[in-house]
């Protein structure tokens, strides 16, 4: 009997039977936008068919050239667009996959002078006003969906996926917040849903009937003015009559100020309304958000879900179905929605990967294959970079041993999984010293690297991952009893006390303080969360938006930069402005601009401030947590080198100024692929 019954049962659509109930969500990689990366992107999907997801959706494709998200984005508008696609369709079905092309037309979130909506009410996230469609201009939105839907199937896809969500035209015609046209496609609910249900009607007529048909419904807009319970549900039966054969849920519009995919929102926070919704339809609902393990989606599909979709967790792990029916689900590599080298990739116009796996996107050209001769290959140092060095040396086929000079493993994640809404990254060490473990790798833990005994011991290679070490800043009172390191913190070598001055506000800074103020982590209360951000019930209130009682925080917490820039500029784009809001929520104090930090002493910290350092204050605080970056800590690979040892330095031990587990596992990884 596996773990696993609801989420490896097949489910039957009639014209064609999925194996099991998990479907990779759409996912933007970048590879969509240009014909000569569609080989890439076969590969990169290939791979995830073949790990065993039941149905893959595309990145979205416009249907026309007004619906690109950006001058040059993806679209599928054309015969002459037909062709590139049957090399990503062929890869996928040769490894036994299915897959729908996601027809994605931006609206008004399109970062174009060209772009259309409802009507004429701009973006807060857009610099673009948007042309209001007229009713020809309507009609021609739908006529263009419907071509491209024919044209997906010319290009062997088994369906497409109608984006109706996250804000994006469909759902704009759907909410009076972006809808206030008087005509039949606006004003009351019923014409507001009349553009959603005429696309579904026609992209059905275009494409047959043995096609599939996903329609991604927005059942919580998290914005104001959105929709309300009643009318997400009419709209659901209305899209089924017009021939969808699985609706799937999309949850927040992009511009909404409730994060629902980052690492702190709590795992399926939003799957409940699957059930909800398969109340009021006889087609599939798909269940998203923040689902990541096999035990986590089994339940939500006990709970009701039909199938349950994921976008992220395929990047990180594009085995991880035939890893749980294989009974090998401790050997996922779990994502931990850090969204830093995907979504915040695609925003910068970067092609999509995983922090934790660097060969997604990337399979034709980070390939991991047997090594000619089997080497001795020592790793010094059990952190992000370390682990994945020795992993990948190991597939490889040498004899690896990983030395560490704590009783654990884990490095700067040790740290990382101990922030509240963190947690995730606890997974990240669970992976990899599973793997570790299967691969055979001799790991040494409470054991320091000698350069000599290295040297003497015949070693080919020695991999040098040892990290960094906080840096103390020269501030004069640096030694006083009141000054402690975030590190030694957050692992609660001190306790901090009630008054607390953060220095530094980096991403280790901003952490610093969620750890401060707060006692419980929301993260692992669905209901404390909601209540932290404001997310209700649309049969309540329109979009589900509430006013967030967030819970105060245990400590006054001042946290100070001497950069003039608001603090958190240098974080993730997905994921600064949850940072930011936190902070503010908590009642942080946010202290730019210091001009000198004057001294530490029973008084606390003294600062000077102003343009010409003329003002000066003082913080009375108990505890003053240093978060100033770390150094690189190299003696070891100084001395191998002067030993003549061969020695590959990776991770913080290379560069400390950019520490960040994007750039040490990707270098782990790379320099092991070579060995
Ligand atoms: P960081 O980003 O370099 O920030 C350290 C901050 O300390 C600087 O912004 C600097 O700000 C200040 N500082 C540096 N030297 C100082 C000195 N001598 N005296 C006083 N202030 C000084 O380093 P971090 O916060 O330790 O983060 C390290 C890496 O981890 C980053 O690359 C980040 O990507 C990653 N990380 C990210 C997150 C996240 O995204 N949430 C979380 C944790 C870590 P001023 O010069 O303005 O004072
Ligand atoms: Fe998940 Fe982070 Fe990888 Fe994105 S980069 S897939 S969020 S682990």
């Amino acid at each position: 009997m596996s773990d696993y019954p609801h989420l490896l049962a097949p489910l039957d659509l009639g014209h064609v039977t999925l194996p099991n109930r998990v479907v990779m969500g759409s996912m933007h990689t970048g590879l969509e936008d240009r014909a000569k990366d569609f080989p890439k992107l076969a590969a990169y999907l290939a791979e995830r068919a073949e790990g065993g997801a039941s149905l893959i959706v595309t990145g979205g494709f416009a249907p026309n050239l007004e619906g690109t998200l950006y001058p040059g984005a993806s679209k599928l508008s054309s015969r002459r667009e037909v062709a590139r696609h049957r090399v990503v369709t062929d890869a996928v079905h040769a490894a036994g996959g299915r897959i729908a092309l996601q027809l994605l037309h931006a609206g008004r979130y399109a970062f174009t002078p060209w772009c259309v909506a409802p009507s004429a009410v701009k973006s807060p996230i857009s610099k673009f006003r948007p042309r209001a469609l007229s009713d020809r201009g309507v009609r021609r939105q739908i006529r263009a969906f419907a071509r491209a839907a024919r044209l997906a199937r010319e290009a062997g896809y088994d369906g497409v996926e109608v984006m109706g969500s996250e804000g994006y035209l469909v759902n704009q015609f759907l909410a009076p917040r972006t809808n206030r046209r008087t005509d039949r496609w606006g004003g009351s609910a019923e014409n507001r849903r009349r553009f959603a249900v005429e696309v579904v009607r026609a992209v059905r007529e275009a494409a047959g009937p043995d096609f599939l048909l996903v329609y991604r419904i927005s059942v919580l807009d998290l914005v104001e003015e959105g929709q309300t319970w009643d009318e997400v549900t009419a709209l659901a039966r209305e899209v089924e009559a017009a021939g969808a054969s699985i609706l799937n849920l999309g949850i927040g519009w992009h511009e909404a100020r409730v994060p629902t995919i980052v690492t702190s929102v709590p795992r399926a926070a939003f799957a409940d309304h699957a059930a909800r919704l398969r109340e009021h339809v006889g087609i599939p609902v798909v269940a998203t958000n923040r689902i990541n393990t096999p035990e986590v989606a089994e339940r939500v599909l006990a709970g009701g879900a039909d199938l349950v979709s994921m976008a992220r967790p395929f990047l990180a792990d594009p085995q991880f179905v035939r890893k749980a029916a294989e009974g090998r689900a401790d050997e996922i590599n779990t994502c931990i929605a850090c969204n830093q080298a995907c979504l915040d990739h695609t925003f910068v116009k970067q092609r999509a990967t995983c922090l934790l796996n660097p060969r997604a996107g990337r399979e034709t050209e980070l390939v991991i294959g047997r090594a000619p001769v089997r080497r001795k290959v020592v790793v010094v140092g059990g952190g992000p970079a370390g682990m994945a060095a020795a992993v990948t040396a190991a597939e490889r086929g040498h004899e690896v041993e990983l030395l560490e000079g704590r009783d654990h493993l884990g490095g700067q994640f040790d740290i990382a999984m101990r922030i509240p809404g963190k947690e995730e990254f606890s997974e990240t060490i669970r992976y990899f010293t599973r793997r570790l473990e299967v691969l055979g790798v001799t790991v040494r833990l409470s054991t320091w690297a000698d350069a000599a005994a290295l040297a003497a011991a015949g070693v080919d290679d020695v991999v040098v991952a040892t990290g960094v070490t906080p840096r103390l800043p020269d501030i004069p009172g640096i030694d006083h009893p009141s000054v402690v390191t975030y590190d030694r913190l957050v692992r609660g070598e001190r306790v901090a006390g009630q008054r607390v001055a953060v220095i530094g506000a980096g991403g280790v800074g901003v952490d610093v303080c969620e750890f401060l103020t707060t006692d419980r982590s929301p993260s692992l209360d669905v209901d404390a969360w909601r209540a932290e951000w404001g997310v209700g019930d649309p049969e309540r209130t329109r979009g589900g938006v509430e006013r967030p009682r967030p819970e105060a925080s245990p400590r006054e917490v001042v946290l100070l930069q001497r950069k003039a820039t608001p603090i958190g500029r240098g974080l993730g784009k997905t994921t600064g402005w949850v940072h930011r809001a936190s902070l503010r929520a908590k009642g942080v104090e946010q202290v730019t601009g210091v001009v000198e930090y004057e001294r530490i002493d029973d008084e606390g910290l003294h600062v000077r401030l102003g343009e010409d350092g003329s003002q000066r204050r003082v913080i009375p605080c108990d505890t003053v947590v240093v978060c100033t970056g770390q150094d690189s800590v190299r003696t070891l690979a100084d001395e191998l080198e002067e030993r003549g040892v061969r020695v590959h330095v990776v991770g913080g031990a290379d560069v400390a100024a950019e520490l960040d587990a994007k750039r040490a596992i990707r270098q782990g990884t790379e320099v092991a692929a070579a060995l």
